[in-house]
């Protein structure tokens, strides 16, 4: 597939496009200036992204709403070049709380409609509009629920009009399957949003996505941004990798580029964060050059690390309600694991 610029998408099983190249939009919402997300996200238009992830829980949903809207107004784009994005959170997984959660980030965001939206996670914390119930210990209060109940709210919300697609995120093979297997299924998930990048390549996930029309959208593809309240920092940084630098040098290119480009390569969409203009920029320079064979195989199957472990930065265990049939323990080193954020 030749992938450009301004054509590097590919089709979702709902017939819908998305984007290989999108921008990620979270920043830590207590070291974030304000209008952060609003500047970046007005300048990644411009450059050339057109797929915005972004996120209820992310707290800034009116500035990346305010962003797109602008560069609608102003002629850059239409409506319906950009791809958008958003998040059902852990409180609003009752069937009854999943409309109005939808239409509240449509409401941030001042838009009809969003092109995609996905469960974040697969687990529910007690429902509500506090965003991370904590009991008195400090601990987070988990709520049973059932996913596929979420899943047909969700699907009526595509029957009103509110989303385009729907998919999930965080979810492993069982998960995807409890909904794929749904009796009376009408949308299928499209997507899974998941932590993917050379130091984990997840390709027991890809395949059974592969078997089942699932694309990877890959989260945190640079390697997270490092942040310690979530990602554990043991694990050596992305992209000071020998590998990844040499086969940079080679094109001229960054360690980023490179690990986006592994990625899309191979069919991954991704979703760098970057609040930074240069890096924004630099990160949508993927489209120039190709990586070799040898060289996709080196980092996919030999992967970068020294060792042959792999190295899953955000992993924060499993809900203590894994024991019931919404939240299976996972089978696999390759299956996507809980992560809770700030
Ligand atoms: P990431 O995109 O892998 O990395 C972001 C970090 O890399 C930031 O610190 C950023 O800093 C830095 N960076 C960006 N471009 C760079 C470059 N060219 N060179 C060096 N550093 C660079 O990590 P992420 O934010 O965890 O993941 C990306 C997006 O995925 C999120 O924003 C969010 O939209 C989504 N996500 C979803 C989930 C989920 O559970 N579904 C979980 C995590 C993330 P600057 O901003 O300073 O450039």
């Amino acid at each position: 597939m030749d992938l450009t610029a301004t054509n590097h998408s590919v089709t979702m099983s709902s017939g819908f496009k998305i984007p290989l190249m999108g921008i990620g939009t979270y920043g830590d919402p207590r070291t974030t200036p304000k209008g952060t997300a609003y500047e970046s996200v007005k300048l990644a238009i411009e450059i050339g992204y057109r797929h915005i992830d972004g996120a209820l829980v992310y707290f800034n949903e009116h500035e990346v709403g305010q962003a797109i809207r602008e560069k609608i107004a102003d002629g850059t784009v239409k409506r319906e070049d950009i791809f958008y994005c958003g998040k059902l959170w852990n409180t609003f997984h009752p069937p009854e709380l999943v409309r109005p959660a939808l239409e509240r980030t449509l409401k941030t965001l001042q838009l009809e409609y969003v092109d995609l939206y996905i469960i974040e996670l697969p687990m529910a914390f007690k429902p509500g509009d506090t965003f991370y119930p904590k009991d008195e210990n400090g601990k987070i209060v988990y709520h049973e629920t059932d996913l596929c109940a979420t899943w047909e709210a969700l699907e009526a919300c595509i029957d009103a009009g509110l989303t385009k697609s729907l998919g999930v995120s965080n979810f492993n093979k069982r998960q995807l399957e409890l909904i794929l297997n749904k009796p009376g299924l009408k949308y299928k998930p499209v997507t899974n949003q998941i932590e993917c990048h050379p130091y984990f390549t997840q390709p027991k996930m890809m395949q059974y996505c592969k078997q089942n029309d699932i694309i990877i959208v890959g989260y945190s593809p640079l390697g997270t941004s490092r942040d310690p309240s979530w990602v554990n920092l043991k694990n050596p940084p992305l992209l000071e990798d020998k590998l990844l630098v040499a086969i940079a040098k080679k094109y001229n290119k960054n360690t980023a580029q490179i690990a986006l480009r592994f990625n899309v390569q191979r069919g991954v969409v991704v979703i760098p964060k970057s609040f930074s203009p240069k890096r924004i920029k630099e990160n949508f320079e993927i489209f120039d050059f190709f990586l070799t064979d040898d060289e996709m195989r080196a980092i996919e199957v030999t992967g970068c690390l020294p060792v042959k472990s792999k190295v899953l930065y955000c992993s924060r265990g499993e809900s203590p309600t894994a024991h019931t049939c919404v939240f299976p323990a996972p089978t696999s080193n390759t299956t996507p694991q809980v992560i809770i954020k700030p």
